[in-house]
């Protein structure tokens, strides 16, 4: 069945990217819009199995750090109370869901209509909705965008499938004793993070001698030694070969190379955290001649737009930044391009300097260049860097001194600051604000004149000499 109503705009996916950019194109410029979501919840990645319910976890991770300082600040603690994963994962799957309905209402608020099925290109302006097994409709469209998300990947080897990723990790019900996470991205030194801090045996598989190998040394060395220091195993330079498991509840048996030599060990659970794929297969780019990368990522120009004019593409889809702000900044930005005149003719995201956080044990905040690639970038001789290296006050109650490790790179004899690297409590907080100030072009100067709050640790990025 093909409706006869062509809508101005079509999105294709309800999760962080596709729902900013429908609501705005509707709900602020006017436009018809429909919008298509494959599963029966709104939301997507971050509110399902993403940034909301990952962060729940980490709070309840925070709450166990809290109860075993309070005996340190005078608290009569006897013993450390017994964490029920249990009833947090119920609270946790609740609040999502009321999320969804959120989402939903908002959705009709803003007078989006959605589908729910699996989207698919007739051609560059008609897409299938296959709503179930027999009923199938085409909406059509003048303008189309593609925010269908990413999934996780593991790698093929024998008994890949004993494993559980991600989104598994929030359908766990119990809280493993021991558990293996592979990979050391965001997802592998969040989810270790958490499951060590409520107390679960972690071990991380790192195929490098690397935790988050993509940040400024100042956070993965000193993160990693942390780590180390309060109990998380480390396996480094290894290579997995098969996962072993003779019942389907009983223990796994991880069969690994270290260095080339053969090991086993045995947990409970391992979680693949070894990377993400966008969410293209079965989408039939080809019916629309839309290009994707040899990774399968859409290809798309600095406005979003595909290699087909009148289809655009963003978020995980695109793999540039795949963060949910980043997926809601590009959308709103695409629907005032596309639908709200003149004004916002040039509207478009802006992929430099944006901030990212890493919710570990302490978080870590960045934004901007490494000082290897503030090195490459500007000349060796055109770079300079600021230090420090402190205990947070809040430790010196405490035996354990969790470290914080800040890092400037600025550039040229004004000094612009090209790159703040931050580690330590609270960092995850900090940087949002010297987010700002990077994205103004602050100088060195500048962070310099700001009066300093004491006593934060945050102090310290304006005293650094
Ligand atoms: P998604 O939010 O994934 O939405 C895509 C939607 O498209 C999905 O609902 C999917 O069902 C739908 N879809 C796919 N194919 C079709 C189809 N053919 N037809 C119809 N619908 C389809 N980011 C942060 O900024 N902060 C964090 O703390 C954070 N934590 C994360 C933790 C984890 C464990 C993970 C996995 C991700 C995390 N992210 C975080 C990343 C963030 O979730 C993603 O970057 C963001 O959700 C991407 O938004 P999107 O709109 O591109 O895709
Ligand atoms: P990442 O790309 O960050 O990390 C993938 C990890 O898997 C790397 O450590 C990589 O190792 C490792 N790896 C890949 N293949 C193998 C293999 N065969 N064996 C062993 N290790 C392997 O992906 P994530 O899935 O962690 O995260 C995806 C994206 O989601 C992030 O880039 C981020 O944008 C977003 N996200 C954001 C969060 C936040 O904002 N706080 C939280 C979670 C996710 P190596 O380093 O050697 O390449």
């Amino acid at each position: 069945m093909s409706s006869k109503k062509v809508y101005d705009y079509l999105v294709i996916g309800g999760g962080s990217g596709g729902l900013a950019s429908a609501r705005r194109a509707s709900g602020i410029h006017g436009a018809s819009v429909a919008l298509v979501e494959a599963q029966h919840r709104l939301g997507g990645t971050c509110v399902n199995v993403g940034c909301v319910p990952k962060k729940v976890m980490w709070n309840a991770a925070s709450v166990a750090e809290a109860l075993r300082d309070a005996k340190s600040y005078g608290y009569a603690v006897q013993e450390t109370p017994r964490f029920d994963w249990h009833m947090i994962k119920e609270k946790r799957d609740a609040y999502v869901k009321r999320l969804n309905g959120i989402y939903e209402r908002n959705l009709g608020n803003d007078k989006v209509e959605h589908f729910q099925g699996w989207a698919s290109f007739v051609n560059e302006n008609t897409v299938r909705v296959q709503k179930s097994e027999t009923e199938a409709i085409e909406v059509q469209a003048k303008n189309i965008l593609i925010a269908t998300g990413s999934h996780p990947v593991a790698p093929s080897i024998p008994g890949a499938e004993h494993a559980i990723n991600s989104d598994g990790f929030f359908d766990l019900e119990q809280q493993p004793k021991r558990v293996a996470v592979v990979g050391t991205g965001y997802i592998g030194v969040e989810l270790a993070g958490i499951f060590h801090t409520l107390g679960t045996e972690t071990t991380i598989f790192s195929r490098t001698e690397h935790i988050l190998r993509h940040f400024d040394p100042i956070i993965r060395d000193t993160l990693l030694k942390e780590m180390q220091s309060t109990g998380v195993n480390f396996a480094f330079h290894t290579k997995i070969n098969a996962l072993k498991r003779e019942t389907s509840d009983g223990p796994i048996s991880i069969e690994y190379e270290s260095n080339g030599t053969p090991e086993t060990l045995e947990v409970d659970c391992v979680l693949w955290a070894t990377g993400r794929v966008p969410n293209v297969k079965g989408l039939n780019l080809e019916a629309a001649k839309i290009k994707t990368d040899e990774k399968g990522y859409i290809v798309v120009d600095h406005f979003q737009n595909t290699s087909t004019s009148g289809v655009y593409a963003l978020g995980d889809a695109c793999g540039n930044y795949e963060l949910t702000p980043v997926a809601i900044a590009a959308g709103r930005r695409l629907s005032d391009r596309l639908f709200g005149g003149a004004q916002f003719s040039q509207a478009r995201l802006d992929y430099e300097n944006i901030p990212t956080v890493v919710f570990s044990h302490p978080t870590a905040g960045t934004i901007g260049l490494t000082e290897d690639q503030a090195r490459e970038k500007y000349g060796t001789e055109n770079v300079k860097t600021y230090v420090s290296k402190f205990t947070n006050m809040y430790f010196a109650m405490l035996e354990h001194k969790e470290p914080t490790a800040y890092k400037l790179v600025v550039t040229g004899p004004e000094e612009k600051v090209v790159g703040v690297h931050l580690l330590g409590r609270g960092s995850d907080e900090i940087l949002q604000g010297f987010g700002v100030a990077v994205r103004m072009g602050a100088t060195k100067a500048d962070f310099d004149n700001c009066v300093a709050i004491h006593p934060t640790a945050a102090e310290e990025l304006v005293t650094m000499r």
